[in-house]
């Protein structure tokens, strides 16, 4: 594990130590468990072929790390993208310890994925892919010791056919051994939208906070994917107005409000939100600087960093996507006054909704959406009050209040457990 800056830039790695220790030292950890929560304790890396529809084959690399499972089994996601590596699988799966923690359910943190594109893989290569993997990394995966997601570039449908390879190498069918599956095989009701909608729940209570719920909120989103478009739908049913969305091509802007419907058919047509007709085109960087109530980066890691902070004219930003605001950039924001929902919070629905997915599978016994939605708002508001409580009483950002709690959760467990003393 290198602790060296590559080219000056921080790795994800780097980045995520840095937010751990930030808390540690706030805490005043113990020595022996500082330093077992500052490794993974298992990283898998495999490297496997996969036959293509023209007859020839090529090798892929795939990850699956655990950091922490002091609190439970191992939980996290499972992306397949062309930029993923063992250093931000490693990041990822840190972040989901600190994530289960602050929301309270049973889980350590994990995370995979696989170094492809899956745009240019046919849905044939995508299955045999997925089926590869899932069986490489099958001695780690099951209901007890560590459940997969969907994440960056998979989805449900990934989700069956994992479950599906695992199912087949137990010889009956274990629905618990993923979640975001289809509705059909053991999925939940509301398990979809679920990360969408603590962000959506998070960012109404934040406002509420913040004393602007009179006013009509305005709403910039960048990452126009499963949970920027969710967010998108459930925060204009709540009254807000979404102003401008992005995705990995560009984004568009109106400032009376976007009609999402039709940009939804627009993008199905034209494969991305620019060139929407009832909108500006504007950029990534140009959406950030927008004058709107509330930013919602929801694609990717490092979008708001120190070069652009400053910029931010925003009074809310709730990070859905995992790993948004660099540390620097949230120096910057907490310095001007801009409240920052953390990701581990933010987007914890997602894996809330995950955990309940679980219980059900186990007890085979499901629920309602409704049952789904009340359950999670209750716990994501619960602990969007705990970490806005010990922001106020210690001092701090609400990303280090959130480490704070978690980090302390995570410690006890380890500790409690006779493991280190
Ligand atoms: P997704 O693949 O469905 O959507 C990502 C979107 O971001 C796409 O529209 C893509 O075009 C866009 N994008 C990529 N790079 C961009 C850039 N530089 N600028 C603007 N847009 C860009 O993924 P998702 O599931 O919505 O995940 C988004 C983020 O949320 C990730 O960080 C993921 O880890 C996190 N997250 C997802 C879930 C979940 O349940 N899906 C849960 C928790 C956290």
């Amino acid at each position: 594990m290198t602790d060296v800056a590559v080219g000056g830039m921080k790795s994800a790695w780097q980045v995520a130590l840095q937010q751990y220790d930030r808390a540690a030292d706030k805490l005043n950890l113990g020595p022996a468990v500082r330093e077992v929560l500052r490794y993974p304790k298992r990283e898998v890396t495999v490297h496997f072929p996969v036959q293509l529809d023209d007859g020839s084959s090529r090798v892929f690399t795939g990850y699956r790390v655990w950091h922490n499972l002091a609190r439970g089994p191992a939980k996290g996601g499972m992306r397949f993208h062309p930029e993923s590596d063992l250093d931000e699988i490693r990041a990822l799966a840190m972040l989901m310890t600190w994530k289960c923690g602050v929301v309270g359910i049973p889980y350590g943190g994990a995370k995979g994925g696989v170094d492809v594109d899956p745009r240019l893989l046919s849905r044939n290569e995508l299955e045999h892919l997925t089926r590869r993997f899932a069986s490489e990394i099958a001695i780690l995966i099951g209901p007890e010791r560590d459940i997969p997601a969907p994440d960056l570039g998979t989805d449900a449908q990934i989700m069956a056919w994992i479950m599906d390879t695992i199912s087949m190498h137990s010889g009956h069918s274990v629905t618990a051994s993923v979640t975001g599956k289809p509705v059909d095989v053991g999925g939940s009701e509301g398990r979809q939208e679920a990360a969408g909608r603590g962000v959506t729940y998070l960012s109404l209570e934040a406002l509420k906070y913040l004393h602007i719920e009179d006013e009509t909120p305005t709403v910039a989103v960048q990452g126009f994917g499963k949970v920027g478009a969710s967010t998108a739908r459930l925060l204009t049913e709540a009254g807000l107005r979404v102003v401008a969305v992005s995705d990995s091509r560009g984004g568009v802007y109106n400032s009376k409000g976007l009609d999402l419907e039709a940009l939804l058919e627009h993008r199905q047509v034209r494969g991305g939100v620019s060139g929407f007709k009832k909108a500006e085109d504007v950029n990534n960087e140009e959406l950030l600087a927008l004058p709107v109530t509330v930013l919602l980066p929801a694609a990717s890691e490092n979008q708001i960093t120190q070069a652009n902070a400053d910029r931010v004219q925003a009074r809310l930003v709730t990070e859905a996507a995992n790993a948004a605001v660099t540390p620097e950039a949230d120096r910057v924001l907490h310095d001007r006054g801009v409240v920052l929902v953390p990701d581990i919070l933010a987007n914890a629905g997602g894996v809330i909704a995950s955990y309940f997915e679980w219980v059900q599978d186990l007890q085979a016994f499901f629920w309602e959406e409704e049952e789904v939605n009340t359950k999670l708002h209750h716990i994501i508001t619960r602990a969007f009050y705990d970490v806005l409580h010990t922001s106020v009483n210690k001092r701090v950002d609400m990303r280090t209040a959130a480490y704070v709690i978690a980090v302390q959760r995570v410690a006890n467990a380890t500790t409690v457990r006779g493991i280190y003393p």
